[in-house]
Formats: C-alpha cells, structure tokens, sequence
C-alpha cells in the first residue's frame, strides 16, 4: 500500500499527521514514536522491515486495509539507527512532546532529529580514529567547490576542483565524504556516478544568511561563501545541529600539498591495504603510534597531505630528532598525551548541547595534564606552544561531581560547596531523612509493635508498615490513617509523615533540577573556551604524531632524510618499511635508489616475484613519509621534493566506470603524462602488460620516450619488455636495472636485489614451476619455449615491435588458401582433402 494513493480524508487523525510529516521528509526514514515503540509505516515499513530483518505488521487507520507497520522498541532503538545509517538512509526522530496521559486530542508530535552517515554525533557509531566527512558541491558554470566538514570536531575545509567528473569522483572518493549534500540543479551525470560510487547524495537549495558568519569572515570568493552557507542551512535548520564549535574554513589550495590521486593512495597503502580495504599492513597501521585519538586522526591528515615547503618540513624533522635525543621528555610526555582525551570532539559534544557530566571529566582530566605538557613542549623546543585553561580547570574541579550517573536528570552531579541553594536544599531532604528514622523508633515507642517499619515506594510515598499479627495494637487515637492491605501486612500513613515527606519529595525534586541547571551552566561556560580548546587539541594532536615519528623511527631504525633542491635522489639501503615489519624470520634486503639529477628514468627489468614492484613502492613511500616528516627506512637518504606522484601499479580495476585493466591503465598514464611536471615522480609497473605483446611495448617504448624527452621527472618503469633496454643506448636519462635472481639446475632463488644493466631471461616456467604446476605442463611449456626461441633469433625482433602494422603482409600462404574456403558449400570429402593439401604444404 503506497502513501499517496490511500484517501487520506479516511486516515485516523494521528496517521493523517504521520502522512503530512512524511511529506516533508520524503528521503528520510521517520521513526514516529508510539508509546514504547519507534515505528514506521507504509513504504518506510515495507524498506525497513527488509532491510532489517523485522516483522512487518499493519495499523489500522481508518482504511479498510490496515497500513504496513514495523516497529523498534525506543530503548534498543540506537543499535537499529546506526544499521541504518550504515546502509546509507537517513533517519528523522519524531518525538512525543507531551506526556499522553494529559494530551487533550492526538498527542503532539515532531521531529525533534535527523541522522545521517554525515551527521553522526553518537561516539559508539564514530569510528575515533578516522574524521566523519559531510560535503557540499557546488557546481557554478566553470567548476565545483568541494565544501567539506567533520560536524564532531568542527574541522571545515573548501576546494575549489576543476569541472571534471572523474576527478571529483576520485577526490570524493579519497577524501571518503560519508555523506554528499548538492543542489538539485547539479549535474546529473555525475550525481548518477557519484551514487554508483555508493556516495549517499542529499539535496539542499537553501543558503544560510547572516548566522555563523565567523567561519568565512575572511573569505573573498563568492563561490565558497556560497557552498559553505548551503552547508550550513543543511546542517543547521535542515538537520537540526548547532555549530557554535566550528572553526573558520581553511582553503586547501592546489599547491599546498604533494598531489595524489586516489590511485597513488591505493597503490601504495598509504592508509588501507590493496586486499582487505583494512588499516592493516598499511602505512598508517605502520606508524600509527599515538597516544590519543586526535592523533590518530591527524597522522592519517598527514600521510593524506605530504608538505611541500623545505621549512615547514625540516621543523617536523628537527622535533623529532629533539624527542629522540632527549628520550626521557619524550617519554614523559607520551604519557602525559595518555591522559589527554579527545578535545576535539568533547568540544562538539559540548556545543551541541549533549555533553555528560563524565565528558565534562574527561574534559577535567585532559586540562589536568596540560601545564605538565607546556614544560615538556618548551624543553624539547617544540614550534608552538599552548594554553593551559588553569581557571576553566578550577570550575571543574570544584563543581563536578567524581562518579556522576550517565542520566542528567538524577542529581549527583555537582559536588558539596559549589552552589549554597543546592547545599541548603540537601541538608533540608538530609534533616528530612534524619526525621524519618527517627520517626520510625518513636512510633515503635508509641505503639509498642518492635518490628513497625517505616518505608517508602513511589506510588504511596512514606508509609507505617505493621504485620498482619500485631494490628490489634493500632487504636484509634494514634491517627493511623489506612492505605494499603498486603498478604501479611497493613500500610498506615499520618498526617505528621505525609507533611514531612512533601518536604522531603519536594527538596529532592528541587535538588535534581538545580543540579541540572547548575550543569548546564557549567556546560555553557565550557562552550566560552571551545576555540581555545581546538587550538590546544590541534597543538596536541601534531606532537602527538611527531611522538610517534620519534618511536617508530628508533624501533625501525629510520634515518633523517635531507631534502635537496637539486632534484636527485641518493637513498642508501633503503627498505619497504611495511614489507619489512611483516616478513618473518627472512631479513628483507636493503636496495640504492640512486638518480643523480642527469638520470629521470630507471628502467627495471627482471622475473616475476624478483622484487620490481616492491622497490617501486618503497621509493613512493619513501618519499612520502619523508614529505610528512617522518624519517624513512635507510641508511642514508637525500631526496628532492616532489610536486606529485602518479603510480600504475598492479591490475586494479576501475572505481568509477568498471573499465577494462587496459583502458584504466591507459587513462591513469595519460594522466600522469598530462599532469606531471618536472618535479613529479612517476611510477609505472609493467605498463602495457594489458594489451597483446606488441601494442604494449610499442606503447610503452613512446610513453617512456616521452617523459625521457618531455616531462624530464623521475620515474621507475619495469617491464617484462626486454626489448626496451636497447632504449638506453639513445636516451641519455635512461638507465636500466635489473633485479637478480640466481639459477641452479632448472630451480630459482630470488634475491631481490637491484643491480645495473638488464637480464635477458624472465624465468616465467622457473616461477610456474615454483607455484606447483604439473611436471608434464613445465617440460611442454620449456620446449614450446625452445622453439620460440630459435625463430627469434632468425627475425629482427625490434623492428617487429615498432612496426605491428606489417603483420598483415606477412600472412602465410596456409592462411591465403583458407580464407578462399567457403565452408557452407564443400562437402565432408573435400573439407578432408583440402586439408590434407594444407598438410602437404606446412611440410
Ligand atoms: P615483482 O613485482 O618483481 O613480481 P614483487 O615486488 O611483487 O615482485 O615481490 C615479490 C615478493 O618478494 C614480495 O611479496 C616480497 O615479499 C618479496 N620481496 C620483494 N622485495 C624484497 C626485498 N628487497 N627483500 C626481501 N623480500 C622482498
Ligand atoms: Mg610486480
């Protein structure tokens, strides 16, 4: 049944209100709240009944068919809204916003929160160690602006991209938005791929004027100003959130930061591995060393965002050489960054209102360790500096509680001597209580009955209890008035206790309501000191990087890089820093990167499983972790600043448009020719292995031609193609490299080191013999080979490869004779005889 075929003028008056709403939030799941339930009705209960696996049931509603219905019980209802939001809907709390006892009519109702994958506050849904992107795009005439922000930190950035879908895609991709808000206007063909690419899109046309102004004060370009405010009119009035925590916009801007594709990124694992899509055997798993989860989120920023700028990286180097001298402030320090919790999303939980009184604890506990920090930063001469927060520290300390409920609405949340009214109201329900068991041993006086309990439910309140056995001792004159009889007792009350419990009721309901308005206003001051607060978090969590830096460096043995201008490579015992944590008991061979600064190409030959794509890699990663400031895996390391790395690594298949390996492998090398500059790195392995033999070393022969003439950037190729080592004769920047390995009676043992020249054999049937294939295969295959073998040597293989378009003319006699053969109109016979002529003619 769908919702806007029913008659509605039939509906019940509450479905007619959850009809009217829905109308309003046609792409959102409404959880309409009814009694202890959440439920969902019509299409909403047919789509989340599947996707949840929950019973579907119906309403009635004043139709003659009952309305699909599905429902969650309101208690458990956080577990099913993050199943949700991790398939990608969105969700619209409708709340019940009077009691249903004392509603006059259908019970008011709205909704009171939207959630999205985007707009996630909840830290059990939030992975910590990773940012929460929601995006605008907007699309003007000649190109997008990409606004992005993680709501529970207040980080916003903008950029302004090119108006080229893949590249949007990608940069969508890589940047892993959780969440993309648009216009409705914005072209579709990338909207459809952009949801191919399973971006959860949400539309917006509405821009935010005059509020939160502060976040682009500074900012000229119209453009931007205008993504951010429809941003913020998403964020605010659609979505419900308040923003008093974000932070101004920061622009990144093109040149700030080593570019890479999201296939650089992949290709080398900087932050997830190629097979699992896991943190594992990634870079990030490598040094992720850090003590809080700031931290972490900032190192992945890092290895996402390598600097370009000598000083801002020889400032990162120059603290972590300071931290490994002075290895005991180091040490110190680590363990003061422990007791710091996360800043950045406590200011969040802060300004939306929904932080707890063991937030406001850990907010303590954090500001508790920073004057300890602000010495050890001075001592290890760190670049910047931070706010210690000692009177923001002083109400805390005074004013919370030290084991507060998780509930705000049940006292006990601020300590003794903070606030007199509260103090007052606590000695008066305390002075209460006094009167209450005092009241119990003179009763017991008075009536004699030794065992008379006075007790307490919250139905009854205060009440005289007396076993069934001694009632005869209860006369008139005492005033016992009778309000309960049980099994085996009877509950009196007296005047005298019911007006003392009055008293005592209402101190305590005073006490729960002062205590929430006294935290609230503790709460309030707190938001006073946010952007302080986000300061001192960004101070924490970079040394908290460079800590890590420093422990990883001196557990691996890593070398501070010098960054030359010079533009040549010099990278002495180099390792693949993760391929060398995670062999086990073999010791993985150091190899030179050397490129002086008149050699761009290194031309890497050598078998399968040699070790090409590895050191490949390892000068990718090198060069990365040295842009971060971190020091790198080597002996000795001098490198030069690269603008970008492209890489082609390994057959991944396409993202965006499910092309061919071949076509994709096209694409990403186009790319890097178009874009690269004197300054980039290249890294191409085995371009060209996509296609049939030729095509591919012809097309690699012009590729590598083209960046030795042209481009003139480093680059590493390796090739199955031995036919183009002959290119180092005429290109002078090119050298050749092969990666040895060591044959003995038919077996092969790979050494994986790198040496000059180039080998001529590529032990492919040494390798399959290696994986296990049948004797019978390798013996066949090794004497196919044979043969290939001598009929090469007799032809001029170079011009073969360079000249494809001549094996037309070369076509055989054989082949003449069946291409006449007109197969619809010979009979068996002479099918046999021609090809017993065909025979004779191979002879
Ligand atoms: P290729 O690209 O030449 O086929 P890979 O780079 O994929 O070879 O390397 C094959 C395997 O050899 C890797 O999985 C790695 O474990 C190992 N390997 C590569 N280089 C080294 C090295 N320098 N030292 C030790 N083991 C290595
Ligand atoms: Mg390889």
């Amino acid at each position: 049944m769908k919702r806007n075929d029913v008659n509605r003028d039939k509906l019940s008056p509450m479905m007619r209100h959850y009809v009217e709403l829905k109308d309003k939030y046609e792409d959102t799941i409404i959880l309409y709240r009814l009694g202890d339930f959440y439920e969902m009705f019509f299409e909403d209960a047919e789509v989340v009944s599947h996707a949840l696996e929950l019973t579907l049931t119906g309403k009635s509603a004043g139709l003659e068919e009952r309305v699909p219905m599905c429902g969650i019980p309101h208690h458990a209802a956080e577990v099913y809204i993050d199943k949700l939001i991790k398939k990608g809907f969105k969700v619209a709390i409708c709340e019940q916003l009077e009691d249903p006892k004392f509603a006059k009519g259908i019970v008011k109702r709205d909704i009171t929160e939207i959630i999205s994958s985007g707009t996630i506050i909840n830290a059990n849904s939030l992975n910590e160690k990773e940012n929460n992107y929601i995006g605008f795009l907007y699309d003007f005439e000649y190109g997008v602006v990409l606004t992005y922000s993680d709501i529970t930190t207040g980080e916003i950035y903008s950029e302004i991209l090119e108006k080229n879908n893949t590249d949007i895609i990608y940069k969508v991709l890589s940047l892993e938005i959780k969440e993309l808000v648009t216009n409705t206007t914005t072209d579709k063909v990338l909207i459809g791929s952009l949801k191919d690419n399973k971006v959860p899109i949400s539309y917006n046309d509405n821009l935010l004027d005059n509020e939160y102004t502060n976040i682009y004060e500074d900012i000229t370009d119209d453009r931007v100003i205008k993504s951010i405010k429809y941003l913020l009119y998403y964020l605010n009035i659609d979505q419900k959130r308040e923003l008093s925590h974000f932070q101004k916009v920061k622009i990144i801007k093109k040149n700030d930061f080593m570019e890479m594709d999201i296939h650089t990124k992949r290709n080398l694992e900087l932050t997830e591995n190629l097979r699992t899509k896991e943190r594992t055997y990634s870079l990030l798993w490598l040094l992720d060393n850090t003590k809080t989860a700031m931290g972490s989120r900032r190192l992945k920023s890092f290895i996402e965002n390598p600097l370009l700028d000598i000083t801002e990286i020889n400032k990162r180097y120059n603290i972590v050489t300071n931290l490994l001298e002075d290895f005991i402030t180091a040490e110190e320090l680590r363990n003061d960054l422990y007791e710091v919790y996360d800043l950045e999303r406590l200011c969040g939980r802060i300004s939306f209102g929904s932080a707890s009184a063991k937030d406001l604890l850990q907010l303590k506990s954090s500001l508790k360790v920073l004057p300890s920090i602000k010495e050890k930063l001075s001592k290890i001469k760190y670049y910047d500096t931070i706010d210690t927060l000692d009177d923001l520290y002083d109400l805390l300390e005074k004013s919370i509680y030290e084991e507060p409920p998780n509930s705000l609405k049940e006292g006990y949340l601020i300590k003794e001597g903070y606030s007199s009214e509260l103090d007052e109201l606590k000695s008066l329900s305390k002075g209460g209580k006094d009167f209450i068991s005092k009241f119990e041993i003179e009763e017991r006086e008075r009536t004699g009955i030794k065992n008379l309990k006075v007790g307490f439910n919250k139905v009854f309140g205060y009440f005289i209890e007396v076993s069934k056995g001694n009632l005869n001792l209860i006369t008139d004159d005492m005033g016992y008035i009778r309000k309960q009889t049980l099994a085996n007792c009877e509950r009196f009350i007296t005047p005298l206790l019911k007006e003392k419990e009055d008293l005592i009721l209402s101190a305590e309901d005073k006490i729960i309501n002062l205590e929430y308005d006294l935290f609230c206003g503790i709460r309030d001051k707190c938001k006073e000191y946010i952007s302080v607060l986000q300061k001192i978090a960004k101070v924490i969590s970079e040394v908290d990087v460079l800590e890590s830096f420093a422990l990883v460096s001196e557990k691996y043995n890593y070398v501070r890089p010098t960054i030359t201008s010079t533009n040549e490579i010099n990278v002495i015992e180099s390792r693949h820093p993760v391929v060398e944590k995670v062999l086990k008991g073999e010791e993985y061979v150091p190899n030179d990167i050397i490129m002086d600064k008149d050699t761009d190409i290194l031309l890497i030959t050598g078998p399968n499983m040699a070790g090409k794509s590895t050191y490949m890699r390892q000068l990718g990663i090198i060069s990365i972790m040295a842009q971060i400031g971190c020091f790198v895996p080597a002996r000795e390391a001098t490198l030069p600043i690269f603008d970008k790395i492209f890489t082609r690594i390994g057959a991944s298949d396409d993202l965006v448009s499910g092309e061919s390996t071949f076509m994709v492998e096209m694409k990403e090398a186009s790319r890097a020719i178009r874009f690269a500059t004197k300054n980039s790195l290249i890294l191409f392995d085995e371009l060209g292995r996509g296609t049939a033999t030729f095509d591919g070393m012809s097309l690699a022969e012009a590729i590598l031609e083209y960046i030795a003439n042209n481009i003139k950037c480093k680059t590493l190729f390796s090739t199955h193609y031995h036919e183009l080592t002959d290119m180092e004769k005429t290109l002078k920047n090119l050298k050749n490299k092969h990666v040895s390995a060591v044959e003995e009676e038919g077996n092969i043992t790979f050494l994986h080191k790198v040496k000059d020249g180039c080998v001529d054999k590529s032990y492919g049937i040494n390798v399959a013999k290696l994986a296990g294939l049948p004797t019978s295969v390798i013996e066949r295959a090794d004497s196919i080979l044979k043969t290939y073998e001598s009929k090469e040597k007799k032809k001029d293989v170079y011009i073969q490869t360079t000249l494809p378009l001549n094996f037309e003319e070369h076509s055989s006699v054989v082949e003449e004779e069946l291409k006449k053969i007109d197969i619809l109109n010979i009979t068996p016979i002479d099918a046999i005889n021609i090809l017993s002529k065909l025979k004779e003619k191979i002879k």
